[in-house]
């Protein structure tokens, strides 16, 4: 059997893995010329710490990331826990006094309100099939409602409002204009709860790989037969198999063929026989986060007892968190530039953009010396992602996409964080999703 993978991203990989080794001949196409996808590495500060990574894509993970925990394992990758000790600091609103260091990480904000807010949306996150969103009871008013309908309908304390779209563009890089609220709570489940998702200790952001996620991707490349700067622009079944063809004039053959690509890019595809409905619509959104690596000699935020958190309602960085390699002396604190503020930030010059983040974190951080580097990782501007944490269901997506997400097409597979129900849009998810997509061909009458 031979089968082609559209995309070097985790799903991609872990499909071509499974299916090499339960015996087909695999050739893996991407369009980067690099492998990995949403998970990237980079070099801190190569001259004055050489071999220091920090992860400019996805970087948490948590026990319960089963597949990942045990793929990380399989290729001598070990995690490294968060760092987060130390009090956070918090910019929330017009203080005069700039802004407030408190303890631990809860916000200086009403926290009878906040609790209220959390018991609203694990309401909302009890109510959903996790596994067919679309038969959720009540799914079609859920799903025409965005995230920003439902919070000017049900949050009146100001506080409520000022946190909610922050804790949004903290989990799911999403404005809350731009999602259902069947999405949001779907997200939600699938990640194991708001309280799991939201937390470092026991939560989805315990632990780190040590030296990059990126690696994983690069390990489970090295074993498989993968085609950088290849970018799959048709797929066409014939009675003999597939043709998949690409910008560059390639033609590649096969019995079978898995897309792993967001859904947003896979509607660029032209597709024969043409799929039976496209993979998004106009209302699902790409997701937007910027991430921004601010790299200082030492981690000095330690020394006076702070976490390198914060929570912060001016941006551009809504927050911050000590990302400082192991083992090396750099400190590096990463920046979330999410949502709307996202997309403000993403036009603004690579010059300005390293500007704006160094003086905030300034304001943040005031003791903190110059940055030896500030790294900007723009995924708005990647061609290639278009789903940053990862797609966006906007209004009616869930009742319409839901159902097909997984369906083949013919001889054409589907994997992809977006193609999970479990651990939707992250590395998780990713991982299930190629092993599905592999365990459908392997399981193939004759295969
Ligand atoms: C900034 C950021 C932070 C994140 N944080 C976390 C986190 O902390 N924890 C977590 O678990 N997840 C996180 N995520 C999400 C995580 O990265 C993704 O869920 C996961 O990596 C998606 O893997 P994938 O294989 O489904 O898709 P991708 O990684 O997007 O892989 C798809 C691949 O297809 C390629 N491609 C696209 N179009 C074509 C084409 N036409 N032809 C050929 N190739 C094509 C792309 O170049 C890419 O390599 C984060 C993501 C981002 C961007």
């Amino acid at each position: 059997m031979r089968v082609l993978i559209v995309g070097a991203g985790l799903a991609g990989l872990v499909a071509a893995d499974r299916l090499r080794r339960g015996g087909a001949a695999v050739t893996v196409l991407e369009a980067r010329e690099r492998v990995g996808g949403r998970t990237h590495g980079v070099e801190v500060a190569p001259e004055a710490a050489p071999g220091a990574w920090a992860d400019a894509g996805a970087a948490y993970l948590g026990d319960r990331h089963t597949e990942l925990l045990g793929l990380l394992a399989e290729h001598d990758l070990k995690t490294t826990p968060t760092s987060t000790e130390g009090s956070s600091v918090f910019e929330l609103g017009d203080s005069p006094d700039g802004p407030r260091t408190c303890p631990g990480r809860f916000p200086p904000l009403n926290a009878v309100v906040l609790g209220e807010l959390f018991d609203h949306l694990a309401d909302l996150t009890s109510r959903v099939d996790v596994a067919a969103p679309w038969n959720t009871p009540g799914a079609a008013e859920l799903d025409d409602t965005t995230a920003a309908e439902w919070a000017e309908a049900t949050l009146r304390h100001p506080d409520a409002r000022v946190f909610f779209p922050l804790f949004l563009g903290e989990m799911m890089a999403a404005d809350p204009a731009d999602i259902s609220v069947l999405h949001m709570a779907f997200y939600l489940r699938s990640g194991g709860g708001l309280r799991y998702l939201n937390a470092f200790e026991g939560g989805a952001q315990e632990y780190r790989v040590d030296g990059g996620a990126h690696q994983l991707a690069e390990r489970l490349a090295a074993e498989l037969d993968v085609r950088l700067g290849a970018v799959v622009t048709a797929v066409h079944q014939h009675a003999g198999g597939v043709s998949v063809l690409t910008e560059d004039g390639g033609r590649h053959e096969a019995d079978r063929v898995v897309v792993a690509i967001p859904p947003v890019l896979a509607d660029g595809v032209d597709f024969v026989p043409q799929l039976p409905a496209t993979r998004s619509t106009t209302r699902t959104a790409p997701g937007c986060a910027v991430k921004v690596q601010l790299v200082y000699p030492e981690p000095a935020w330690r020394e006076e007892g702070l976490s390198g958190w914060s929570v912060n309602a001016a941006g551009p960085l809504l927050s911050t968190v000590d990302d400082s390699p192991a083992g090396h002396r750099v400190g590096v604190l990463t920046g979330f530039v999410t949502g709307a503020e996202a997309h403000r930030f993403s036009s603004l010059r690579p010059q300005e953009q390293r500007a704006r983040a160094r003086t905030q974190a300034r304001r943040l951080f005031p003791n903190l010396p110059d940055p030896l580097a500030v790294h900007v990782t723009d995924w708005i501007a990647d061609p290639y992602a278009r789903g940053c944490y990862a797609a966006l269901f906007g209004p009616g997506d869930w009742l319409r996409l839901g159902p097909r997400l997984t369906a083949p097409h013919g001889r054409v597979h589907w994997a992809g964080t977006e193609t999970s129900t479990e651990f939707f849009g992250l590395m998780e998810g990713a991982i299930r999703s190629g092993r599905r997509a592999a365990a459908e061909i392997l399981t193939l009458p004759g295969s």
